[in-house]
C-alpha cells in the first residue's frame, strides 16, 4: 500500500487528474496539490471554443467540483506558487513561505504562452490565451463591430478566429508562413482550413510578420506589419506557441531539454522521486523512438496515469496513441500520431464535402491520421498507428470501403 507524501506542483489538467488517479489507484498517504491560479483544476480546451462563444459556463470548465478534493483527502492549495525545489532535502518552498516535504514530487506546471518581443506588446488589449482569466479578458472585448487580430495561424489561433466570427467580430489572422497550420499539417489540410476560414469571413494575411503594435491612451489600436502596413484593431490575440514552465526543475539540477526529461513512467531521468507530466514534460514515445513535449489533454491524462501507477506500485498502463483535436466552426479535426518519417500520403473522402481524412504512411504503415468530421477514420487510424499493422493503400483511399476492411 502506498503511504508516502505526494506533492503535486501545478493544479491544471495533469495535476488535477494525477491527484484523482492516485486516490483511485489506492494511494493512502497525504496528497498536496499546489496551484498558482486561484481556482480548482479546469479544462483549457473550451477557453478558445465553447466557453469563449458563451456556450459553456465556469462550472462546466472544472475537472471536478471543488468539494471533490477535500472529500478525497487532497489538500488543494490554490493561489500558491512553488518558488524553489530542493531534491536532496525532498522539499518545495512556496511563495507564502511554507515548505512542503515529499516522498514523491509531481511537476505538472504546464506551459505558458510565448509573447512577442515587439514594440507595444504590453499595450492593453494585446492578449494571449492560456488561462480562464485570459479567456475572460478576451471575451469581454469581442462582439459585433469589434476587430480581432489573431497573430499565428495554429490551432489555438484558428479556434479563436472561429469563435470571434461566431461572436460577430471582424477577424484578421496574421501568419508568418505561406500557409496556416504550416508547422503541424500537410498542404491539403492547410488549404482546406484556409478556404473554410475565408468562406466564414476571416481575412488571412500570409507571409506577414508583426513588427509592433500601435496604441492610443494605452490601448492597442493597430498591428504593424513588416511591409509597413497597419491593421486597425480593438483586440489582439498572440497565439504563437508555448514554452514549458520547467525553470524550477532546471534550477534544481533536473535534466531539462525544452521540458523536464522523463521515462515511460513519467519519472525524471535525474531523480527517481520526481515525476513530470503534461505540457511541462519531455517524454518518450516508443512508436517514434524519440522524445516529445506534447501539449494535449490526452497526453496529460496518459502521463497522469503513468505517474500515479508508478507511485502506488501498479503495473505501467498500456501505451496509448498520442492524439488531439481542434474544433473550428462546424469542423471537428481529430489527429492521431505524428507525421514523421512518412514517405507517402493517402487522402480518403472529399475535402469539398467537408468530410475527409489524410493518412501519413511510411511504406504501408500508418504513422499519423488527420480526420475532418470523420470519426471512424480517426478511431481506426489511431489503432493502426498504435499497432503498426500494414494497410492496403488502394482500399484506404476508397471511402466506400469500410475502415475495418483496409488492413493488408
Ligand atoms: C486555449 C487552449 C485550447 C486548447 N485546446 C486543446 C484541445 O482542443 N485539445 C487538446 O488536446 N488540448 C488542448 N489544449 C492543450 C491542453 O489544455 C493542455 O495540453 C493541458 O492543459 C496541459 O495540462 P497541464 O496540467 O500540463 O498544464 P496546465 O493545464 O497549463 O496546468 C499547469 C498549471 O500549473 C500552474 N503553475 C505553473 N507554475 C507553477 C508554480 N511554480 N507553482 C504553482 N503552480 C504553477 C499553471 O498556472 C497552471 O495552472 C488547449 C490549451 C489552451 C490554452
Amino acid at each position: 500500500m502506498s503511504q508516502g507524501a505526494v506533492v503535486i506542483l501545478g493544479a491544471g489538467h495533469a495535476g488535477g487528474s494525477v491527484a484523482a488517479f492516485l486516490r483511485q489507484y489506492g494511494h493512502q498517504g497525504p496528497i498536496t496539490l499546489v496551484g498558482d491560479e486561484p481556482i480548482a483544476p479546469y479544462q483549457r480546451p473550451p477557453l478558445s471554443k465553447a466557453w469563449l462563444k458563451g456556450e459553456a459556463d465556469a462550472e462546466g470548465l472544472a475537472l471536478k467540483p471543488l468539494a471533490f478534493y477535500a472529500a478525497n483527502g487532497i489538500d488543494f492549495r490554490g493561489g500558491s506558487t512553488a518558488v524553489a525545489l530542493d531534491p536532496r532535502a525532498r522539499a518545495v518552498k512556496l511563495s507564502d513561505g511554507a515548505s512542503l516535504s515529499y516522498d514523491a514530487l509531481i511537476l505538472a506546471t504546464g506551459a505558458r504562452a510565448i509573447s512577442l518581443p515587439v514594440e507595444g506588446g504590453d499595450l492593453d488589449g494585446v492578449l494571449s490565451l492560456r488561462t480562464a482569466a485570459d479567456a475572460e479578458a478576451l471575451k469581454a472585448r469581442l462582439g459585433p463591430g469589434k476587430t480581432l487580430v489573431v497573430v499565428g495561424g495554429g490551432y489555438i489561433g484558428l479556434e479563436v478566429a472561429a469563435s470571434g466570427r461566431a461572436l460577430g467580430a471582424e477577424v484578421v489572422v496574421i501568419e508568418r508562413e505561406d500557409r496556416i497550420l504550416a508547422r503541424v499539417a500537410c498542404k491539403t489540410l492547410s488549404d482546406f482550413f484556409q478556404a473554410y476560414h475565408v468562406k466564414q469571413g476571416v481575412r488571412l494575411e500570409l507571409e506577414a510578420s508583426v513588427v509592433g503594435f500601435g496604441g492610443d491612451g494605452g490601448k492597442v489600436r493597430a498591428v504593424r506589419l513588416g511591409d509597413g502596413r497597419e491593421i486597425p484593431c480593438d483586440v489582439v490575440v498572440v497565439g504563437v506557441g508555448a514554452r514549458p514552465n520547467d525553470e524550477l526543475a532546471a534550477k534544481a539540477g533536473l535534466e531539462c531539454a525544452d521540458g523536464v526529461v522523463v521515462d515511460l513512467d513519467a519519472r525524471s531521468v535525474s531523480d527517481p522521486n520526481v515525476f513530470a507530466i503534461g505540457d511541462v514534460a519531455r517524454r518518450p514515445l516508443p512508436i517514434y523512438q524519440r522524445l516529445f513535449r506534447l501539449e494535449s489533454v490526452p497526453n496529460a491524462l496518459e502521463q497522469a496515469k503513468q505517474a500515479a501507477a508508478a507511485i502506488v506500485g501498479r503495473p505501467r498502463p498500456p501505451a496509448e496513441c498520442p492524439w488531439q483535436w481542434s474544433d473550428q466552426y462546424d469542423l471537428k479535426l481529430q489527429i492521431a500520431g505524428y507525421a514523421l518519417d512518412n514517405d507517402n500520403v493517402v487522402v480518403r473522402g472529399d475535402p469539398q464535402a467537408g468530410r475527409f481524412a489524410v493518412f501519413y504512411l511510411k511504406g504501408d504503415v500508418v504513422r499519423s491520421v488527420a480526420a475532418v468530421n470523420s470519426p471512424p477514420e480517426f478511431m481506426m487510424g489511431k489503432q493502426l498507428v498504435l499497432t503498426g499493422a500494414p494497410v492496403d493503400k488502394i482500399k484506404l483511399s476508397d471511402a466506400t470501403v469500410s475502415m475495418k476492411a483496409v488492413s493488408a
